[in-house]
């Protein structure tokens, strides 16, 4: 199956999407369609791990889209048991991919295991290091595996209690969902930096998910979020609390706002729709403009564009128009297709942007090659000016914590100050939201630099979870690890 070509490089990309379901009926069924739900968060990848009532466990895994692998009602129908756990994972190319798909599932004496993880571990090399050298025979290169061996070592004799103990063990971000012959398990890092939600279907059973929209399209009630720092345990006598780390004020990741969460879910009491709409009306007080149109980048634009339409009074329109039916390549991802790649998802729509002055509002720069071709594109449709609005501020620093962004090097504004990147992409103007302007779009005063409400650590380089394989020095002979996703 070839692999997917992505025309969109030069944005950060999300790591995973989870799903569980305990007392679901058909719960294969409702993790493809909630997966399904949560594509955006990983296209690469996707599994599904069931428990019947038996206590077998049943298990497909597979390259490629939700649909790719569970799109045939015989798959589904081998993936017997009302309880499950899914997984959509964002990955590379190659051999290790396949090995690297989730749930990961081991054989315990307590019985089976299948955990499925969204987020990143910042000391996963470490750990590994450590439990390599005691023996431990590792069977993927992705940072998820070490909490299958910290369970598996734990001296403690419970299931819940080792996995405690392996949480305890592991720096990062994490949400994650597990399943084992008596529970289904959800649990988020101590910060909460990456979502997961908790959903009552009709028949009573619950649900588990990254986002919301996985809750909606399984007709599962939202409950309530799951947490920072919480493990929820669900078995046929309900949901159990447990908060196994001392209280600390939560980070929840700030992008997830501005790009990464679909528009219809709601995060952290938050609907992602209306937010970006704030944060786009913001972005419009802060830097107005004269103008004649306000164009969304489609798609991920396109809220934050209203927003600034309406603030600033200037119509808005789609002056460029997205190719959905690109996505997965028919064709190998070569250096003269990846060029073509923008012209092959966007294309400028002429007839509303010739002789207009533009404002172009984005969601954020990366590496600055696709604003610099989109840029282009406009002025060749005939654009007479045109201004550049970011709905995040700039992107100085890379993500450690479950999103895949570039090396510090390869990012534009960690390069340049703001005139250079505007002539570099070749707008008349260019202006980010400011980071109290987001965090006053986000219903905070301000940002409050000793306890900062969210993690905003690609804007500031402020690092709450503490980065120790980044900074170990250690020889990498057993550096089999890749960051989550590769
Ligand atoms: S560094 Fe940025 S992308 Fe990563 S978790 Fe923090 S806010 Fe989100």
């Amino acid at each position: 199956m070839p692999l997917p070509l992505r025309f969109e490089d030069d944005k950060p990309y999300e790591e995973c999407g989870v799903f569980g379901v305990w007392n679901g009926g058909d719960a294969a069924a409702l993790t493809a369609l909630g997966l399904h739900a949560l594509q955006h968060r990983g296209q690469e990848a996707a599994g599904i791990v069931t428990l019947d009532e038996a206590g077998l466990f049943h298990a497909h895994k597979g390259l490629g889209l939700v649909g790719d692998n569970f799109g045939e009602a015989k798959v589904i129908a081998s993936l017997r048991g009302p309880h499950a756990v899914g997984h959509n994972r964002y990955a590379t190319t190659g051999e290790t991919a396949l090995r690297n798909v989730q749930p990961l599932y081991a054989d315990f004496e307590f019985g089976g295991f299948a955990v499925a993880h969204n987020g990143n571990l910042t000391n996963a090399y470490a750990l590994k290091r450590a439990l390599v050298r005691r023996g431990c025979l590792f069977q993927s290169t992705t940072d998820s595996e070490v909490f299958i061996h910290l369970i598996a070592i734990s001296l403690y004799s419970t299931v819940i209690d080792r996995l405690i103990d392996a949480l305890k063990q592991v720096q990062g971000a994490y949400s994650l969902v597990a399943l084992h012959n008596g529970a289904l398990i959800g649990a988020r890092d101590p910060l909460g930096v990456r979502p997961l939600v908790l959903g009552r279907l009709a028949n009573g059973g619950l649900v588990l998910a990254s986002e919301t929209c996985a809750l909606d399209i399984v007709s599962a009630e939202f409950v309530r979020d799951i947490e920072a720092g919480e493990l929820v345990v669900i078995d046929d006598s309900g949901l159990r609390s447990i908060k196994p780390f001392a209280r600390t004020d939560s980070r929840f990741c700030i992008f997830e706002y501005i790009y990464f969460a679909r528009p219809d879910s709601v995060m952290e009491g938050m609907p992602v729709y209306e937010t970006r709409k704030r944060i786009g009306a913001e972005l419009a007080r802060e830097s107005g403009v004269a103008a004649d149109l306000i164009v969304p980048v489609p798609d991920s634009g396109v809220p934050a564009a209203m927003g600034y339409a309406v603030e600033s009074g200037i119509p808005f329109e789609l002056g460029i128009i997205r190719n959905h039916y690109v996505g997965r390549t028919f064709i190998e991802p070569t250096d003269q297709i990846r060029h073509l790649g923008v012209k092959l998802k966007h294309s400028a729509n002429r007839a509303m942007i010739q002789g207009k002055r533009v404002v172009l509002v984005d969601d954020s720069i990366v590496r600055g090659t696709t604003s610099r071709k989109i840029v282009e594109m406009v002025r060749q449709a005939g654009a007479t000016e045109v201004h550049m609005r970011v709905s995040s501020p700039p992107t100085t620093h890379s993500c450690y914590y479950g999103i895949d962004t570039p090396e510090r090097a390869d990012l534009m504004a960690a390069k340049h100050g703001i005139a250079e990147m505007a002539r570099i992409i070749g707008v008349n103007s260019l202006a980010f939201i400011s980071l109290d302007g987001l965090y006053r779009a986000l219903g905070q005063a301000v940002r409050d630099a000793k306890k900062p409400h969210f993690c905003d650590a690609c804007f500031t380089g402020d690092y709450a979870i503490p980065l120790t394989d980044s900074t170990d020095n250690a020889d990498r002979q057993l550096s089999l690890l890749q960051p989550a996703g590769q």
